[in-house]
């Protein structure tokens, strides 16, 4: 059987920057979208070589950003049309768009489901206008639900994403949220709760008292009152902060929790693959003009060694419900996991923050909020 990976591709422009986003976009770059494509298609078809020889087929597809639909219909179009020629797909190949509100309509909805796309990843945030306006969202919740409307008919999945611990939110705000996106019924849910990252538009305001966040405190709570609200509407909760509905786990985002190879391409994408981490350039016109040349961007290279694929496989697979399998490990590593983090699992394991199974390791109930505690135990080792 030929090996399988998943692809994440790169599309950094955005309708504008959000007050609480590091993320690799913007609104403003000195490449059009055209160009950027171009320079794109150069790398899906370099890669797409590498994939081949290595006997590799893409299983996942996630296009992500930024805003991948403030591209055209032509050019999304163009974009998936690459995607198909360059890269050897598995069959029942998932395919998953982000979408943000205001930035999708009918003739992209079509265009996206005639390319194959069969999952739409909707950034809902929260329900509240005076809210999304503070976030420097450019879309307001009724432009949310008629994107949702829209995804629905065409697409086979639909899954969105919700952020708690807001600038004034308050828990029944947030619990508010969640029940009024359980009645859309989307098949799949993303959790997430406000992270303050240094640089931010946020991280300025708080740091000027012009905004405040709720207690910290608070913020469990709404994850923990957010979580109770979606298993009663039938969610699985299967990982730290997603929720599905039977045969809707997202695959592509599986392989990043199970620690398996994937491929990004586009600009700061990064990549896992024949055992080294990749971190192409963020610099645009470096990675405009080396796939021009016929060269593959620049990127950082960090060769894992085996005691680092170890402890991120622990890492990774403890967000994951359903923990990581000690047969799986046993297979993958042909060690004993049990053996090998011996006095962490113990040590867990006394404070209530793990369970085991003759099977399996998973976090506890107790351990869910306090998963970065649990996760460092496992990567205090040497590299
Ligand atoms: S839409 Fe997403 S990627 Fe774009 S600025 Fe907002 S959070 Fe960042």
């Amino acid at each position: 059987m030929r090996m399988k990976i998943a692809v994440y591709i790169h599309i950094p422009y955005c309708k504008s920057k959000c007050i609480y986003c590091d993320f690799l976009s913007s609104p403003n770059l000195a490449v059009s979208p055209a160009e950027y494509l171009r320079a794109l298609e150069q790398e899906l078809a370099l890669r797409s070589h590498e994939l081949r020889e290595a006997g590799v087929m893409a299983d996942t597809v996630y296009i992500g950003g930024g805003t991948p639909t403030v591209l055209s219909a032509a050019e999304l179009s163009a974009l998936l049309s690459a995607c198909r020629t360059h890269l050897p797909l598995a069959s029942g190949t998932e395919w998953t768009v982000e979408v943000n509100p205001g930035t999708i309509d009918l003739p992209k909805a079509a265009v996206l489901r005639a390319g194959g796309v069969n999952r739409i990843s909707l950034g809902v945030q929260d329900t509240c206008d005076d809210r999304l306006a503070l976030l420097g969202r450019t879309h307001t919740f009724a432009q949310a639900r008629q994107a949702f409307s829209l995804c629905k008919k065409f697409f086979n999945a639909v899954s969105v994403d919700v952020m708690l611990g807001l600038p004034g939110q308050k828990v029944a705000d947030s619990a508010k949220t969640v029940r009024e996106l359980c009645a859309w019924q989307p098949d799949h849910l993303s959790l997430y709760g406000l992270k303050v990252e240094a640089g931010t538009r946020l991280d300025a305001l708080l740091e000027q008292g012009a905004a405040t966040l709720p207690a910290e405190e608070e913020a469990l709570a709404m994850m923990q009152q957010g979580r109770e609200i979606l298993v009663a509407h039938g969610f699985n909760h299967y990982e730290l902060a997603n929720f599905a509905k039977p045969g809707h786990q997202c695959r592509h985002n599986l392989s990043y929790w199970e620690n398996r190879p994937y491929l990004g391409l586009g600009l700061g994408a990064h990549s896992y693959w024949q055992s080294s981490r990749y971190c192409n350039t963020a610099d645009l016109p470096l990675y405009q003009n080396s796939l021009l040349a016929g060269m593959l961007p620049p990127a950082t290279i960090h060769v894992v060694q085996k005691r680092e694929e170890m402890e991120d496989t622990m890492m990774l697979g403890l967000r994951l419900t359903g923990g990581v399998s000690f047969k799986e490990f046993q297979r993958r590593f042909r060690l004993d996991l049990r053996t090998l983090f011996a006095a962490e699992i113990q040590g867990l394991r006394e404070k209530g923050l793990i369970e085991c199974d003759a099977e399996t390791i998973r976090l506890s109930k107790r351990g869910l909020p306090l998963a970065n505690l649990v996760f460092a135990e496992f990567i205090t080792g040497s590299p």
